[in-house]
C-alpha cells in the first residue's frame, strides 16, 4: 500500500471464543478516503469494525494505524490514537440528553475540528433537540447523535457500522448528504452498510465480505453489479 496509508489490516482472524468469524482479512485506507463495507447478515462486517478497536480477540493479524501495530491496545487507547466507531444500534446514553451524549465523546478529545458547534452545524436538528433526553429523538435524529459523538473525539478515521438499519429514507439521505462535509475535515471513513446503494454512490472504494472472509474489493464505477451480486451472496 502506498505511503499514505492510514489504516493497514493484514491477515485478520477474529473468535468470539472457539468459533472464527474472520479468516486472514486485508484491507487498507489511506488518508482522507471513504471505504464502503459491504455484506450479508453474518458476514462478518460489525466483527472487523470491532476488531479494528480492539474488541474482538484476534489472532495472527497486523493491524497498523499510520504504521503503529495496534493490535495489542486497549479501546481507549486506539481512540486516543484517532479512531473513533459508531456502534451498530447506536448506544446512546438514553437518558442523557443529546449534549450530554455529545459531551461524552469529547472526554478523550483530540485536538481537530469538531466541536458542539461544528457538529450542531452539520447536523442543526441536534441543535434544536440538545437539551431532549437522547430516547425521545427519533431513529435517524439518534444515529446523527451516535456519529456526532464519535466526531467529538476528533477522529482521523470514522467508523460506522450499520449507518442506515431500520432508519427512514428520507434521514438516511440527510445523514449521508452530510458524510462529504466530515471527509472535507481530513477525515477517513469505513461506512458499514447492509443495503448497498447509497454505500457505493459515496465509497471511493468498497470491500464486500462473506462467510468472515473478503470476497472483492474495488473502485464503485469499476465493480459491475453482477460481480457485487456475486461476492455479496455467493451465486
Ligand atoms: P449483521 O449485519 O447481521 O450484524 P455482520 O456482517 O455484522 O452481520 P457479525 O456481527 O460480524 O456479522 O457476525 C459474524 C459472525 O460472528 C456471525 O456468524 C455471528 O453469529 C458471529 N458473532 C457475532 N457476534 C458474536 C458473539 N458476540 N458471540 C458469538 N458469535 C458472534
Amino acid at each position: 500500500m502506498a505511503d499514505s496509508a492510514l489504516l493497514e489490516i493484514e491477515n485478520l482472524n477474529a473468535f468470539y471464543g472457539s468459533f472464527q468469524a474472520l479468516f486472514g482479512v486485508a484491507l487498507g485506507v489511506r488518508a482522507g478516503e471513504t471505504l464502503a463495507v459491504i455484506g450479508a447478515n453474518s458476514a462478518g462486517k460489525s466483527t472487523l469494525m470491532k476488531a479494528i478497536v480492539g474488541l474482538v480477540q484476534t489472532r495472527g493479524a497486523a493491524i497498523r494505524f499510520r504504521a503503529e501495530n495496534i493490535v495489542a491496545l486497549e479501546t481507549q487507547d486506539i481512540v486516543r490514537k484517532g479512531i473513533a466507531l459508531v456502534p451498530e444500534g447506536r448506544r446512546l446514553f438514553r437518558s442523557l440528553s443529546v449534549e450530554e451524549n455529545l459531551q461524552a465523546g469529547g472526554q478523550m478529545q483530540r485536538k481537530g475540528p469538531w466541536s458542539l458547534s461544528t457538529i450542531y452545524s452539520l447536523f442543526p436538528i441536534l441543535r434544536e433537540k440538545r437539551a431532549q433526553p437522547s430516547i425521545s429523538l427519533s431513529g435517524g435524529q439518534q444515529q446523527m447523535v451516535a456519529i456526532g459523538r464519535a466526531l467529538m473525539a476528533n477522529p482521523d478515521l470514522l467508523l460506522i457500522d450499520e449507518l442506515s438499519l431500520g432508519l427512514a429514507p428520507i434521514v438516511i439521505r440527510d445523514i449521508y448528504a452530510a458524510l462529504p462535509r466530515v471527509t472535507a475535515q481530513g477525515t477517513s471513513a469505513i461506512i458499514v452498510e447492509q443495503d448497498t446503494t447509497q454505500a457505493l454512490a459515496v465509497a471511493d472504494r468498497v470491500y464486500c465480505l462473506r462467510g468472515g472472509r473478503v470476497t472483492l474489493e474495488g473502485t464503485p464505477t469499476s465493480l459491475s453489479r453482477d460481480a457485487i451480486s456475486s461476492a455479496y451472496f455467493g451465486v
